[in-house]
């Protein structure tokens, strides 16, 4: 396989994926038609979470989330390292809460499958609940409380990142404009910007999150890729009590050392437009102090938007074309911070030509195809 590599999109999957080709001793660049972070990785609230996201069942996604968390401390040290700045990452725990009686008994069968995989969850119940984290809304009956989910602050996370790939000699090519691929041949692909410039690249890989369905037709191939916008808004609240996240089916607060309370998301469809409605911020503001009634009085200072990039069937594409020169690492949808490591740890496998940690069968690119 080639020793120099072009990565097409600069979030935090192409920078992840940079950093860990780098380290393994291949040339990378990265090509960026903005700024590095810019799209839905700088907007994401940096939940590492999959306990709390996946209640159904262990399938393959479940797996691949689990083993990135299981990556997370290590890979996190050494970004700190080689980057030299800091960033908040934490193992807050976090709580999965419910209203209704009923529901009790779901999180009982939820919880039972998930520590034969290891989650380590307590059903908490009244006191106990409360307990834990004493301004949460007596209208939430339950909760699992989960040790080992925890958060990045994603900005920092990424900027550290693409510190990280310049300190160690990612070339970084930002505000280029759109990158279309032009030609694609068995052994080169030619890219060209909308600011003039060309490149042949032996090897590339697809990064571009939620505009990847752009190459379906240079590409014959179909990538049901569709971006889904989040809306999120951050309190600066006086009450700093809060110390876990809480996750519950209408929301999420994530409470963040800078004294912050990250409230998202919605999940809306609006083509790429990061705009931010009333209508959109309200749907959070309406129904966050159902978890903290503090909140009722208090007003978002400030809030923002990004495009999740979603498939069809709700996995990511991770894997190689069959020329072995173009290689997939997008759709990632609500989960992109956490499955970082892991994508970045697949994709050099699979240069390498090794067996990747986790299978990733059911994520092949050409499964629509
Ligand atoms: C509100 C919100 C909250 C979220 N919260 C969480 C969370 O708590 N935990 C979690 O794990 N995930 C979360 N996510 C999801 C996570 O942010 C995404 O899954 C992840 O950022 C996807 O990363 P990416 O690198 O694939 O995409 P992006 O960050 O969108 O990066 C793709 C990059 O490719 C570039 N690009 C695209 N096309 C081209 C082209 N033709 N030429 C040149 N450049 C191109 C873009 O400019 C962009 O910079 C959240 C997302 C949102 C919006």
């Amino acid at each position: 396989m080639a020793e120099n590599i072009c990565i097409l999109g600069g979030g935090v999957i192409g920078l992840a994926v940079a950093y860990e080709l780098t380290n393994r001793g291949f040339t990378v660049k990265i090509l960026e038609k903005s700024k590095c972070g810019g799209q839905a990785s700088g907007a994401a609230a940096g939940m590492l979470a999959p306990f709390s996201e996946i209640g159904e069942d262990p399938d393959d996604f479940f797996r691949l989330c689990l083993e990135s968390l299981r990556l997370y401390p290590d890979w996190i040290k050494k970004i700190k390292e080689d980057s030299a700045l800091e960033f908040e990452y934490t193992n807050s725990g976090s709580l999965y809460a419910v209203y209704h009686e009923a529901d009790i008994l779901a999180l009982e069968t939820r919880k039972n499958w998930q520590n034969r995989w290891g989650a380590n969850a307590e059903l908490l119940i009244g006191d106990e609940l409360k307990n834990v984290e004493p301004e949460l809304s007596d209208e939430i009956i339950a909760a699992l409380y989960y040790p080992q989910e925890g958060h990045v602050y994603a900005p920092g996370y990424v900027a550290a990142l693409e510190a990280a790939c310049r300190k160690k000699g990612v070339e970084i090519y930002e505000d280029l404009g759109h990158v279309e691929l032009i030609e694609t041949q068995p052994d080169y692909n030619v890219l060209q910007s909308s600011n003039g410039q060309t490149f042949t690249e032996k090897q590339l890989i697809i990064c571009s999150g939620a505009w990847a369905k752009e190459l379906e037709d240079v590409l014959s191939i179909k990538l049901p890729i569709y971006p889904i916008r989040g809306q999120i808004c951050a309190y600066q609240s006086a009450n700093q009590s809060i110390s876990h996240i809480v996750y519950s089916s209408q929301g999420y607060i994530v409470p963040k050392e800078n004294g912050t309370l990250v409230n998202g998301a919605s999940e809306d469809i609006a083509g790429f437009q990061t705009t931010v409605t009333e209508k959109g911020i309200q749907r959070l503001t309406n129904w966050n102090h159902k978890m903290f009634p503090f909140l009722k009085k208090e007003t978002p200072f400030h809030h923002w938007a990004g495009l999740r990039p979603a498939t069809q069937d709700g996995y990511p594409f991770i894997g190689l074309l069959p020329n072995q020169k173009i290689i997939f690492a997008t759709g990632h949808y609500r989960n992109g911070i956490l499955l970082s490591p892991v994508t970045a740890k697949i994709i050099a496998d699979l240069i390498e030509d090794k067996q990747p940690v986790v299978s990733i069968e059911s994520f092949q690119p050409l499964r629509f195809t």
